[in-house]
């Protein structure tokens, strides 16, 4: 695969997660978050071998792979990379695009949620653009209703049926860039929730949630439907959309929970376990993710039936895991059925 673009894109600013993108935009850039640009490509295998043709190992997380590339085959020139709050790989990834010419910005979510810590990185992150704090905050502003729309998307999945779990996933995630154009988006979202509004609900028997980064793979959604289950809750898809109230952009990235430690996350995943009626939770795993090590702590500690699941490579999943989540799906269903038998007894 060639991986140079026909044209750099000057207005480009890579993200390698979720960061505060308002100052990208207040800056009069466009942030492309290159985990979706690589997972939405055409042919995102293609990236990773391309990647692994250029020296990274098998044996290495395939969502850093999948970003490496598509900074190049987006002709991206400059990218904000999270050295803390995400993936310590980032930190050799920033460290090769140096060496192959991409400038590097680097941001950081102080691991202990201090908030003077975090307001230097946010005005830290405004000066890297030359941006006045103020103007990153009116961005702000304007954004809220944006996410509020990606919000209804969710309570449209997760009350009403007529959004799925899919639809939920994308506009939540989508959230991390506004797709480059949060005026465009924001006519997207408004021409979405029109035409879902109209669609006959769904009543899903068994309503699951998934936990941990989104999956690598392309049909879960899917399968899970498949086997009559529906996805309702999207964790990490739902903190990209900031799902909190907050007053500024400190608090809003304070209250934001992926970068920060498990625990808060597991409060948060018992209450919408709670708040949403899930019979069971797939906790997705990356293969050679630290986050796996999260998997013992979530079943210590929710009172919820949960798979975890491990995909490596983008693509469809394999038969194994089919096989896995439809006896996870008949397992939920007859334990749904037992209590109801009981009350016959
Ligand atoms: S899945 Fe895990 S290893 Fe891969 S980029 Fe994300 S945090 Fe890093």
């Amino acid at each position: 695969m060639e991986l140079m673009p026909d044209r750099p894109r000057a207005d480009a600013v890579g993200i390698t997660t979720t960061i505060p993108c308002e100052v990208i935009f207040a800056a009069g850039l466009r942030p492309v978050d290159l985990n979706n640009v690589f997972i939405t490509d055409p042919e995102p295998l293609k990236l990773v071998e391309e990647a692994e043709r250029r020296g990274f190992p098998s044996n290495m997380c395939c969502w850093i792979k999948g970003i490496y590339a598509a900074a190049h085959h987006h002709g991206i020139r400059r990218v904000v990379g999270v050295v803390q709050g995400d993936c310590s790989n980032t930190h050799a990834l920033m460290e090769i695009w140096q060496t192959e010419g991409l400038e590097v910005v680097e941001f950081a979510f102080p691991y202990n949620r201090n908030r003077e810590a975090l307001d230097a990185e946010i005005n830290r992150l405004c000066a890297a653009f030359g941006v006045n704090r103020a103007d990153a905050e009116k961005v702000r502003e304007r954004l809220q209703p944006i996410r509020a729309k990606a919000h209804e998307v969710d309570r449209l999945c997760a009350e009403e049926g007529k959004a799925t779990g899919f639809d939920s996933h994308l506009w939540m995630i989508s959230c991390s860039d506004f797709n480059g154009d949060y005026e465009e988006f924001d006519r997207g979202i408004m021409e979405f929730l029109e035409s879902v509004r109209g669609r006959r609900p769904r009543a899903a028997s068994m309503r699951l949630g998934l936990a941990g980064i989104p999956p690598i793979c392309s049909d879960l959604y899917d399968v899970v439907r498949d086997y009559g289950g529906e996805i309702v809750f999207n964790e990490t898809q739902r903190q990209f959309s900031m799902p909190f109230d907050a007053a500024d952009l400190t608090e809003q990235y304070v209250r934001y929970l992926y970068p920060y430690d498990v625990f808060s996350r597991v409060d948060d995943l018992a209450a919408e376990i709670r708040r949403r009626g899930l019979d069971g939770l797939i906790h997705y795993v990356q293969s050679f993710c630290f986050r796996q090590l999260h998997d013992r702590i979530l079943r210590e500690r929710l009172d919820v039936p949960i798979l975890t699941l491990e995909c490596d490579r983008p693509g469809p999943m394999d038969g194994r895991s089919h096989t896995r989540i439809e006896a996870f799906l008949e397992m939920i269903h007859e334990k749904k059925k037992r209590p109801a038998a009981a009350e016959h007894d």
